[in-house]
């Protein structure tokens, strides 16, 4: 039997990379500029504005962690600032309020999306101002690729005013009400690390509403310069832009995206055709015709008692056959490094990164591949 290892999420090349990449070293663009680099940013703002949801401008940038440290400086987030922060994500989504010495309040999730609880952020919200500091900003994430309560979130942004930066790292190709995630943010953010629905083996972009915000951020993250002839700055910079080799990578992946999608969804239909005969696991599904998830990574979540069976013991029994699972991200909130910030919740990511497993959804696993998970799931269950 071939035991290969099955990976969670990997890099899946659609084959017009290379011709892209080719070009770049024939016009010798090995720089972090060059035409990849806006056709990359071209083709993400094509696909993203599928409908007139106003205007759209897109930078194309080192990482998402990047997109996410761009947009907050953008907001003007300074030391001693507080920014609202979904607990239940990747340390990404969080670390970059840290690097500007603002302090994140940690928020829980809600049961439909697993993604940022209105309740408990108006809670917070509220809670903070009477504390004597209302919030600068607002990070929703869009966990796994499932569409956070999009209408709610923006509701309590206008209502409070505080605005949206939108975390889309996991979910491009997702849609809600048919409008494209990575739209909906004051500022949106995207990655195109190796593990994500599509790679540049490492990159992101910010989406912003206008061309200043967007002419600001490619500024700062080339270490800004002021116009002259020689160096001159009058702030402090970064080196966040794209490289034209990996722009090219992505190029040729955007050709490819709604294939992904297709495949990342399909994989999910398997897991709900398998798991369907048995009692206590749950598939995490949309939950209803408004939501659109890419379905990033396929979601269970396992009632012992049921079940008959724990979460760690059917991640252990992939893992005997090296084939990788993994819990959900374990809250920011429980998290060593941010003990001490504030949280404000119910229980709920708690309880999912006690039961929850996200099993191998690549767009690129084969029919044998399949077979082998299948296998090992239904062993495991009989148990
Ligand atoms: C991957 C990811 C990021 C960060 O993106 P990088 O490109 O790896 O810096 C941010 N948020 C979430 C939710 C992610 O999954």
């Amino acid at each position: 039997m071939n035991k290969n290892k099955i990976w969670l999420s990997s890099p899946h090349m659609g084959g017009n990379e290379l011709t892209y990449i080719n070009e770049a070293f024939q016009a010798n663009w090995i720089a972090p500029l060059g035409p990849n680099v806006s056709g990359f940013e071209d083709s993400i703002k094509t696909y993203l504005q599928t409908k007139n949801y106003g205007p759209l401008e897109v930078a194309a940038l080192s990482s998402g962690t990047a997109a996410i440290h761009l947009a907050l400086i953008l907001l003007g987030v300074k030391p001693g600032d507080e920014v609202l922060c979904q607990s239940m994500t990747f340390a990404a989504t969080a670390n970059p309020i840290k690097y500007l010495g603002a302090t994140p309040v940690f928020i829980d999730s809600e049961k439909d999306t697993l993604n940022l609880c209105p309740e408990q952020l108006e809670i917070a919200i509220k809670d903070r101002i009477l504390k004597g500091k209302k919030p600068k900003a607002i990070i929703a994430v869009h966990l796994y690729g499932m569409p956070y309560k999009v209408n709610q979130i923006e509701a309590i942004s206008k209502k409070y005013e505080i605005p949206v930066i939108e975390d889309s790292a996991e979910a491009l190709g997702s849609t809600f009400k048919e409008q494209k995630c990575g739209t909906f943010g004051d500022f949106s953010i995207l990655s195109f690390n190796g593990n994500k629905i599509i790679t540049t083996s490492g990159g992101g972009a910010l989406i912003t509403k206008n061309k200043e915000h967007k002419d600001k951020a490619v500024f700062l993250a080339t270490q800004a310069r002021d116009e002259a002839p020689h160096y001159q700055h009058s702030q402090i910079g970064y080196n966040y832009r794209l490289s034209n080799i990996s722009a090219g990578i992505g190029r040729g992946q955007m050709e490819v995206l709604d294939n992904r999608v297709a495949a990342r969804r399909d994989m999910f239909q398997f897991y709900v055709n398998l798991f369907s005969p048995y009692k206590g696991i749950h598939v995490f599904a949309e939950p209803n015709e408004d939501y659109f998830s890419n379905h990033w990574l396929t979601v269970i979540t396992i009632d012992e008692k049921v079940a008959g069976v724990s979460r760690e013991e059917l991640r252990k029994c992939l893992e005997k056959e090296n084939i990788e699972s993994r819990p959900l991200w374990k809250p920011m909130h429980l998290q060593p490094v941010f003990e001490s910030d504030p949280y404000y919740g119910n229980g709920i990511a708690e309880d999912m990164f006690e039961n929850g497993l996200c099993l191998p959804s690549g767009s690129n696993l084969s029919d044998n591949d399949r077979d082998r998970i299948r296998e090992v799931i239904i062993n495991c269950l009989k148990k």
